[in-house]
């Protein structure tokens, strides 16, 4: 597609032109990518779902970037309780989950309302409200542009940890074709974390029907400014730009004393909110931080683009915001979004 830029296949909308865009409609469209990705002689493109986790740069992609838009979700039983879920990677995740809450499958219901497809979600193991993608991640089946061929992984040898895996730290190497879950057939699900639980109404461990745990985490996320409105004034963005930095067990006793909410992950380590050690740094909802680039009104995490932004000034807005926390309070904040695009 001659004319395309990077700008229009992300969140943001920054991004300058995308040389050479290939569209995955469905699994067969696979083969002839690969083969006019291999006759350009290029080893790896840059793969995009929704690009709702990415900043692209502003002077684009010389190279491929696939697009990867396949849909279908395929159940398979495995026993009375459990049923095996083929999701093509394609397919928006918050359709997955609207789909399994009508099925009354439970163990993806967290992860409503959180944008994008759910073959990107592996590749930061995706999570929200207590619940990430490793829980109930079965296997992918990817490509693997360094071998030249497809392979089944199990979720073991995924590497997930708390938004990160081995595809987050090795980019390129394997493209995410398809994801199977294995989730429970039952009609209610656990609240583990206590702000879904206050949602809801009941103590945390208590199990509501799927669909209303699903429908508590919508209603959550849309009062805190977490759902992606595309028509509202924070619809140019790619959510948290900052990871919950983890800390030590004095610095979490030193800033659950100034009130800072500090979590432990699924991994056991203390991780400190990100936005509390910005707004201790001085920023806060609505901040101007450069041109064209300001904290979501709802959420210092957000930072929304507007008339005037450019990748180059969001991605030097993020490098100036951790310094501010690091001079603020000796921690080091790490970017979410990845960069893709030719950076200097
Ligand atoms: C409003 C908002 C709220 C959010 N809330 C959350 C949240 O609660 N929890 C959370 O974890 N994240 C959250 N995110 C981040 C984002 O939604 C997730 O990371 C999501 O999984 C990204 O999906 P995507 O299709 O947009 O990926 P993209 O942005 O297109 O890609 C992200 C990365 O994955 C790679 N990638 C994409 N597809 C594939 C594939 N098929 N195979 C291999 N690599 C691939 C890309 O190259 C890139 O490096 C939020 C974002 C926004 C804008």
């Amino acid at each position: 597609m001659p004319g395309t830029t990077l700008a229009s296949l992300t969140t943001l909308r920054l991004g300058g032109p995308a040389e050479h865009v290939l569209t995955i409609s469905t699994p067969a469209d696979w083969a002839d990518a690969v083969r006019a990705i291999g006759q350009r002689g290029e080893q790896t493109p840059v793969v995009l779902g929704h690009g709702s986790n990415v900043i692209a740069s502003d002077a684009g992609h010389p190279g491929s970037v696939v697009v990867m838009n396949t849909r279908g979700i395929t159940a398979t039983r495995v026993d009375d309780t459990t049923v095996d879920v083929t999701v093509q990677a394609g397919h928006p995740l918050a359709d997955l989950t609207a789909w399994a809450a009508t099925e009354q499958l439970a163990g993806i219901e967290c992860l409503a309302g959180i944008p994008g497809t759910t073959g990107a979600a592996p590749v930061q193991n995706a999570g929200a409200y207590g619940q990430q993608i490793s829980d109930t991640l079965d296997h992918l089946t990817v490509w693997d542009w360094e071998m030249d061929r497809m392979w089944t992984l199990p979720a073991e040898a995924c590497q997930l940890r708390h938004r990160n895996s081995r595809f987050k730290s090795n980019p390129g190497r394997w493209t995410i074709l398809a994801v199977t879950f294995h989730l429970i057939r039952s009609a209610a699900a656990p609240a583990v974390y206590q702000p879904l639980a206050d949602e809801l109404g009941v103590h945390v461990g208590a199990r509501p029907p799927v669909a209303e745990v699903t429908a508590a985490v919508l209603a959550n996320r849309h009062r805190r400014g977490l759902l992606l409105d595309p028509h509202g004034p924070d619809a140019r963005q790619a959510g948290s730009v900052f990871l919950n930095p983890p800390v030590t067990a004095t610095q979490a006793a030193h800033w659950s004393a100034t009130g800072c909410p500090v979590h432990a992950d699924s991994d056991g380590q203390l991780r400190a909110s990100a936005g509390r050690l910005l707004e201790h740094a001085g920023y806060g909802p609505g901040r101007q931080v450069a041109d064209g680039i300001r904290c979501s009104d709802q959420r210092t995490l957000t930072l929304t683009a507007h008339d005037g932004a450019t990748a180059t000034g969001f991605a030097q807005a993020l490098t100036e915001l951790s310094a501010q926390v690091k001079i603020a309070t000796g921690i080091a904040l790490r970017p979410e979004p990845t960069l893709v695009g030719i950076w200097p």
